[in-house]
């Protein structure tokens, strides 16, 4: 049995709420969440300060490497970034709301090249904008981290074959269209309805209803991720470790307990340790209030064990 080769690595940074709260979103979207979890990290003594690493902001060379040029000076206007964010636009807006998503996006991007270069799994206390495409921000996703993070992640190691298992409760639309052409990437996503067709050979789209419990989801999610893992055999894992599937979600339908929750993250866990491949983390949706518990709960079991 293989299994990591490094201790868990942590990224986050105090810009993670900073700026977007103040901004007034409209949603039910705890704009502490992250650092919620990284307090309660701290206060339980889980990791010591030094453990969580500040990332380094994305550049808006970065985002080309996903995004068109044209995309991307639209996002320089702060107006046009508001909309995609659902912010009540009457308040003026500085051009720092794209910090946050900056910031994040650097804190996935090295989240998957530490995991890689370290053989071990690595945590983003944030990230997981799986909407947003090409030319186009849309469900609260203005810049796509994942796909971003992916491609630096070929800019350095060249290209390798990538598994993104996206279990938040949504589709993750964006990231496969924009890999919709690379048969490297290979696209698992378990959601309630699709929001594209993904033509492509190396995508498998789960779609379960309204109501779903912990039995069913686990064993849709048992019966088919590690069959993929064995015949494409990934050399890093990417997971969307989306809390909207809880029943406490103010968006999602799916009536998954927190247990449950727990049970699938761990899984997906397992099976990349046991395959030994490294794999990066970040946390997707997740609208409630206990959202930031769910997350902090799989992460103090992976620490812990
Ligand atoms: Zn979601």
């Amino acid at each position: 049995m293989k299994f990591f080769k490094s201790k868990p690595c942590l990224y986050f940074s105090t810009e993670y709420f900073l700026g977007l709260c103040e901004k007034g979103p409209r949603s039910s979207f705890d704009c502490n969440k992250y650092r919620k979890i990284r307090d309660k990290l701290l206060e339980n003594k889980v990791v010591k300060p030094s453990h969580i690493l500040e990332p380094r902001p994305a550049s808006w060379d970065d985002f080309r490497l996903v995004h068109s040029r044209g995309y991307i000076e639209k996002l320089k206007d702060p107006m046009f970034l508001a909309k995609i964010l659902f912010l009540d636009y009457v308040n003026p807006f500085d051009t720092d709301i794209i910090d946050f998503f900056k910031f994040v996006t650097g804190g996935t991007i090295q989240t998957f090249l530490t995991a890689y270069e370290k053989k071990t799994v690595c945590f983003n206390l944030g990230g997981g904008f799986h909407h947003a495409k090409k030319d186009k921000g849309e469900g609260f996703c203005p810049v796509n981290d994942v796909a971003i993070g992916i491609a630096r992640f070929f800019n350095n190691f060249g290209k390798k074959r990538v598994l993104i298992v996206d279990l938040d409760y949504h589709h993750g639309n964006g990231t496969a269209k924009i890999f919709e052409n690379d048969e490297d990437v290979f696209t698992f996503s378990i959601h309630r309805d699709n929001w594209d067709d993904i033509d492509k050979e190396n995508n498998m789209d789960i779609l379960l209803p309204d109501g779903t419990e912990d039995n069913e989801y686990l064993l849709q999610l048992k019966l088919y991720l590690p069959d993929v893992v064995d015949r494409f055999k990934p050399e890093l894992m990417v997971y969307i470790a989306g809390s909207d599937v809880h029943i406490g979600d103010t968006f999602g339908t799916f009536n998954i307990s927190t247990e449950g929750v727990l049970k699938r993250d761990m899984f997906v866990y397992n099976l990349a340790k046991h395959c030994g491949i490294p794999m990066g983390i970040v946390a997707g949706g997740g609208y409630g209030k206990e959202s930031w518990e769910l997350y902090y709960n799989f992460i103090i079991h992976v620490l812990g064990g």
